[in-house]
C-alpha cells in the first residue's frame, strides 16, 4: 500500500485524469493522491466496478468524483452520473465537492436532492438537466417513480457510506434504484464497513468489481502521549489557539491536508503572535532546507506542513505533533506523531477529531492498539494562570540578568514627584506590559462599554443579534413529559425496541427525510412494538405524509397522531422514559424560528 513515505505513490498527473479535472486538483491545493484515490483512479477511469472500504476522510469523494468526472460528456444533457448518500448533509458536501472538481467544465451542472427541499425548486433544477445528481435515496426514489428523473442514460452510481445507508434503513429504496438504472452502469459503492447486506448488495449489482481496501499495519509508538480534542463548538483555529497558550513546547509541527492550508494556517498563526512557518512540496528543496534549519536552530517553533514535505523530518526539539486535520489512514498518523519523540524522547502528539471523523480515530486506535485520550480544551482561566506564570518568572529573570539603574532612577523620580506607592507604579507598569495580551479573562475584567456602544446602545437595542459572549445562557428546563409539550404534537411511530430501534435513529430518518431541523424535535419513547415521537406543532401535511412513508430499520414508520388516551397508556406501559440524546435533556427550544422549512 502506499504511504506519505512510500515513493511508489503515482501524482495526480501520472493518473490519467481529465486535463480540466487535473486542473482543479492542483488549485485545491492537493499534493499527492490519498491511499484510496491512488487504488481507485485507475479502475474507475478504464470504467471498472469498484468495492471500497474506507471511511470518511480518505479522500474517497475525491476517489470517486475524479475518475467518473473525467469520464463524463458534458455535452450529452442527460442524468449521467448519480451519486447516493445516507444524509442530505453528505449529499450536500459531496455536490459541493464534486462542483469544485468540475469547475472548469462547462455547461456542468450538478444537483442535490434531499428529503425537505422544496419540491418545486427541485423540479426546476432538474429541468436544467443536471448530468450529475447526487441524493438521499428517499427522495430520488420520489423523483424516479414521479418521473422527474430519468436514469436511462446513467453511465455511473456510486453509493456512498453504504453502510449508514443499511444503518437508516435506505437498503430496500437502494435495490430498487439500483433495479432502475440501466445494465451496462458503472458501480462504485463506498462502505467503511461491509456487513453482511452490504456485501449481498455488492455481489448482486457489482460485476467483477476491484477490491480496494485502505487497509492498516498496526504500529506502536509508546514514548509519545497521545491526545484528542473533539472538535465541538469552536473553531479548530481557536482550539489551537488555546492549546498553544497553555502547553509546554519546544518545537512543534501542525499537519494540515494542503499545500494552501500550510500556508494559510502559517499566516493565521503569525498574526496572532507565534513564530510559524510553512512547508509544502510547493517549496523548492532550498527553501524547505531553509525553513527546517531556521525550525532547528529556533528562530520559529512551528511547523505546518503536509504529510509529503514532512517526509523523514528528523528534529530533535520536536516536543508536539498536531495533526490539525485528521490523517487518511491509520499510517499516515504514525508517520506524522513519529516526527516528535525522536532520540527516545517524550512527545506530544494532539489530534483534532470532527464528529464525522470517529471512525478513522476508532482506526488509529485500533492500529497503533493504544488509547488516545480525550483532552479538554484549556479553559480561559486554564490560560490565565499561565500567563500570569510566565509573567512572574519574566519578571524575576528580568531583575536578575537586566541591568535596570536607569530604570530605576527614572522610577524613583517619579515615586519623589508624585509621592506615589511604589506598588502601584509597579502594577501600573504592569498593566502596560500585559495589554495586548492580557493576564486576566477579559470576561473577569469589568470593561466600561466601548464608545460605540455608549452612544448607540446596546446591540439588542439596535434590534441586531446579541454576539455569543452577550447572549443569556440557556433556560434550563425541567424534563417534560409526552402530554403537556407546549408547541408540540406528539405522534406515534409503528417501530420499536423490538425492531432495534433507538431513538437516534428516529432522529436521523425524520430529521433527513421532512427537512425538520433535529434540534426541533423533541422527546422520544421507545416502547416495544411502537415508538411515541414529539414534533412542532403545525406539520404542513405534505410533510406529515412525507414522514409517515419513511423507512427506518427496515420498517415503515406509518405515523398518525397520538391521542392523550394512547399517550397515557403507552407511558404507563413503560415507566422509565427516555431522552435520546443528552443534548436535548431540556427539550427542544421552545420558540423555533424556523421549525418546518418551507416546501
Ligand atoms: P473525504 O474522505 O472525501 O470526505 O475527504 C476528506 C477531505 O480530504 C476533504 O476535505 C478533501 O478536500 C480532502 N482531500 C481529498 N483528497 C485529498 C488529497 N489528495 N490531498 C489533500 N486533501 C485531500
Amino acid at each position: 500500500m502506499s504511504t506519505p513515505e512510500n515513493d511508489s505513490t503515482p501524482s495526480f498527473a501520472e493518473l490519467g485524469l481529465a486535463a480540466p479535472i487535473l486542473q482543479a486538483v492542483q488549485q485545491a491545493g492537493y499534493e499527492t493522491p490519498s491511499p484510496i484515490q491512488a487504488q481507485s483512479i485507475p479502475p474507475l477511469l478504464a470504467g471498472r466496478d469498484l468495492l471500497g472500504q474506507a471511511q470518511t476522510g480518505t479522500g474517497k469523494t475525491a476517489a470517486f468524483a475524479l475518475p467518473l468526472l473525467s469520464r463524463l460528456d458534458v455535452k450529452n444533457k442527460s442524468t449521467q452520473m448519480l451519486v447516493l448518500a445516507p444524509t442530505r448533509e453528505l449529499a450536500i458536501q459531496v455536490s459541493e465537492a464534486i462542483q469544485s472538481y468540475a469547475r472548469h467544465l462547462k455547461d456542468f451542472h450538478i444537483l442535490p436532492i434531499y428529503g425537505g427541499q422544496s419540491m418545486g425548486i427541485q423540479l426546476r433544477s432538474l429541468q436544467r438537466k443536471p448530468q450529475v445528481v447526487v441524493g438521499t435515496p428517499g427522495r430520488i426514489l420520489d423523483h424516479i417513480r414521479r418521473g422527474t428523473l430519468k436514469l436511462d442514460k446513467l453511465e455511473a452510481l456510486v453509493l456512498d457510506e453504504a453502510d449508514e445507508m443499511l444503518r437508516m434503513g435506505f437498503i430496500d429504496d437502494v435495490e430498487t434504484i439500483l433495479k432502475e438504472t440501466p445494465e451496462n452502469r458503472q458501480v462504485a459503492l463506498f462502505s467503511a464497513t461491509m456487513p453482511g447486506p452490504i456485501h449481498r448488495v455488492a455481489q448482486k449489482y457489482l460485476k467483477d468489481p476491484v477490491d480496494v481496501r485502505i487497509q492498516s499495519k498496526t504500529s506502536t509508538v509508546t514514548t509519545i502521549n497521545q491526545r484528542y480534542w473533539q472538535v465541538t463548538g469552536m473553531h479548530k483555529l481557536d482550539a489551537l489557539t488555546r492549546i498553544l497558550e497553555v502547553e509546554d513546547f519546544d518545537g512543534m509541527i501542525i499537519f494540515v491536508r494542503t499545500k494552501n492550508a500550510t500556508v494559510e494556517l502559517a499566516e493565521k498563526l503569525e498574526a496572532r503572535g507565534y513564530s510559524a512557518a510553512a512547508i509544502n512540496g510547493d517549496m523548492n528543496q532550498a527553501l524547505r532546507e531553509k525553513t527546517i534549519e531556521r525550525m532547528k536552530k529556533g528562530s520559529i517553533d512551528i511547523l505546518i506542513a503536509t504529510d509529503v514535505a514532512a517526509r523523514g523530518l528528523d528534529i530533535e526539539r520536536m516536543s508536539h505533533v498536531v495533526n490539525y486535520d485528521i490523517p487518511y489512514d491509520t499510517e499516515s498518523y504514525v508517520h506524522r506523531i513519529g516526527r516528535t519523540g525522536r532520540a527516545g524522547r517524550k512527545g506530544e502528539a494532539i489530534l483534532f477529531v470532527s464528529p464525522r471523523e470517529t471512525r478513522m480515530l476508532s482506526a488509529i486506535e485500533k492500529a497503533t492498539r493504544q488509547v488516545i485520550t480525550k483532552m479538554q480544551l484549556p479553559s480561559s482561566e486554564d490560560i490565565a494562570d499561565r500567563r500570569v506564570l510566565q509573567f512572574m518568572e519574566q519578571l524575576s529573570e528580568t531583575i536578575e540578568s537586566q541591568e535596570l539603574a536607569y530604570f530605576e532612577t527614572l522610577i524613583s523620580q517619579y515615586q519623589q514627584e508624585h509621592n506615589a506607592d511604589p506598588i502601584e507604579i509597579a502594577a501600573a507598569l504592569a498593566f502596560l506590559v500585559q495589554k495586548d495580551r492580557p493576564l486576566k479573562p477579559v470576561k473577569h475584567v469589568t470593561q466600561r462599554p466601548a464608545r460605540e456602544e455608549r452612544e448607540r446602545g446596546p446591540r439588542q437595542e439596535r434590534g441586531e443579534r446579541p454576539s455569543r459572549g452577550e447572549r443569556p445562557p440557556r433556560e434550563k428546563r425541567a424534563p417534560r413529559a409526552h402530554p403537556n409539550e407546549p408547541d408540540m404534537d406528539t405522534y406515534r411511530v409503528e417501530v420499536g425496541r423490538a425492531d432495534n430501534i433507538e431513538p437516534r435513529n428516529l432522529v436521523g430518518a425524520i430529521a433527513n427525510e421532512s427537512g425538520i431541523d433535529s434540534q426541533f424535535i423533541g422527546r422520544i419513547t421507545i416502547n416495544d412494538d411502537h415508538s411515541l415521537i414529539d414534533l412542532p406543532q403545525g406539520m404542513p401535511k405534505d410533510m406529515f405524509q412525507q414522514i409517515r412513508k419513511v423507512w427506518v430499520n427496515n420498517k415503515q414508520l406509518n405515523m398518525s397522531l397520538a391521542t392523550e388516551e394512547a399517550v397515557a397508556e403507552s407511558l404507563a406501559a413503560r415507566p422509565s422514559r427516555r431522552n435520546f440524546s443528552k443534548d436535548r435533556k431540556d427539550g427542544p427550544r421552545s420558540k423555533p424560528g424556523k421549525k418546518f422549512k418551507k416546501s
